[in-house]
C-alpha cells in the first residue's frame, strides 16, 4: 500500500483496511489540528487507488471493513467516489462496511440521493468533526463552517441512512469559554442526534498553529479538572435518544463509554466522584496521553 505521510484513522476502525484515497485535508485551516499541516491536499488518481486495492486483495480476501482516509475523503467528486466503492465491492465480496472522514462542506456538496447511492454501495458510516457547538469557538479555531451548516450536514447523512459518528473536542474553546463551549456542544449533539459521539481532549502539538498562541499567552488550555467539567456538562445537558458516547480516546483524562440515555446517571456519578476527590492520580497521567 502506498501510504503518504502519517495516516490517521478513528479508533473504531482499528481492524479495517485503511485505504488512502486523498492526501491531506482540503480545508486544513483548523488551528488546533496538526494532522495534515505538512501535506498538500490532493485526490489520488483512480489508478493509484485501484493498485492499492489490488494489492490488498492478495492478502485480505475475506475483508469485512474498509476505511477511506485522509482528512475529508468524502470531498471526492461523486462519480470517482462511486467508482472506488464499486471496485472495492467487486474485489471484496465479503465487505460489510466502508467508513470515511467527512466535514460539513464535503457532506453538503452531496445531495441526499447521492449519499443514498453511496450507502447502497456499502458506505456505512461517516465520521464528522464537530469540535464545538459554539459559533464563536468555531470561528476562532477557523473551522470554516457554521453551527447551522454542521446541523444540516448531519441531518443529510442521517436521512440517507448512513451512520453518523461525530467528534467533539474538550478544551478547544480555551479556559475563558470553557463552559459556554460545553453547553453549546451539548445543544448541538442534541439537535443532531448522532449514532456515536467521541469526545477527544485538545492536545497542544507544535505542528498546530494553536501552539504559538499558547506560547504567546493568547490561549489558555483549561486544567484537567476543568476539562472533566466540560465532559460532565456535555453528558448532563445533552438529551440523546440512542447514542454511544465515549471518551476513551488516548487524549482523554477519564475514559467513559456510555450508552445514552441508559448510562447517563452512572457516567455522571463516576465523573462527580473524580471531581469531588480532587485526586489527580485518578486521571490518565500525561505520559500516557496521546493523539
Ligand atoms: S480538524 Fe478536520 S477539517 Fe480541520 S484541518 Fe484537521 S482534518 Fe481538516
Amino acid at each position: 500500500m502506498k501510504y503518504e505521510g502519517v495516516i490517521i484513522r478513528p479508533p473504531s476502525e482499528a481492524h479495517s483496511l485503511i485505504l488512502q484515497v486523498t492526501v491531506g485535508c482540503s480545508h486544513n485551516k483548523c488551528i488546533f489540528c496538526p494532522a495534515y499541516k505538512a501535506k498538500r491536499f490532493r485526490i489520488k488518481s483512480l489508478n493509484e487507488i485501484k493498485e492499492d486495492i489490488d494489492e490488498a486483495r492478495t492478502y485480505a480476501q475475506r475483508l469485512r471493513r474498509v476505511f477511506l482516509t485522509d482528512g475529508d475523503a468524502l470531498i471526492i467528486p461523486q462519480p470517482r467516489l462511486l467508482e472506488i466503492l464499486i471496485y472495492l465491492n467487486e474485489k471484496f465480496p465479503t465487505l460489510q462496511r466502508i467508513g470515511i472522514y467527512g466535514n460539513a462542506k464535503s457532506v453538503l456538496r452531496k445531495s441526499i440521493d447521492e449519499l443514498r447511492e453511496l450507502k447502497e454501495n456499502k458506505l456505512g458510516i461517516i465520521y464528522l468533526g464537530i469540535e464545538s457547538g459554539d459559533e464563536e469557538t468555531l470561528k476562532s479555531v477557523h473551522k470554516g463552517v457554521t453551527r447551522e451548516k454542521m446541523v444540516e450536514a448531519a441531518r443529510r447523512v442521517k436521512e440517507a441512512g448512513i451512520k453518523l459518528s461525530v467528534t467533539v473536542l474538550l478544551g478547544v474553546a480555551g479556559a475563558t469559554r470553557s463552559m459556554i463551549h460545553a453547553e453549546e456542544t451539548a445543544r448541538i449533539v442534541t439537535d443532531i442526534q448522532p449514532d456515536y459521539v467521541g469526545a477527544l481532549t485538545l492536545m497542544i502539538i507544535p505542528e498546530a498553529p494553536l501552539y504559538r498562541m499558547v506560547e504567546e499567552g493568547t490561549f489558555t488550555l483549561p486544567s484537567p479538572f476543568e476539562l472533566l467539567k466540560e465532559l460532565r456538562t456535555m453528558i448532563a445537558e445533552s438529551n440523546l435518544h440512542n447514542c454511544l458516547f465515549f471518551s476513551n480516546h488516548a487524549s482523554n483524562y477519564l475514559p467513559i463509554r456510555a450508552r445514552l440515555p441508559k448510562d447517563k446517571e452512572s457516567s455522571l456519578k463516576l465523573i462527580d466522584e473524580v471531581l469531588s476527590s480532587g485526586d489527580e492520580s485518578l486521571l490518565t497521567p500525561e505520559y500516557l496521553r496521546a493523539l
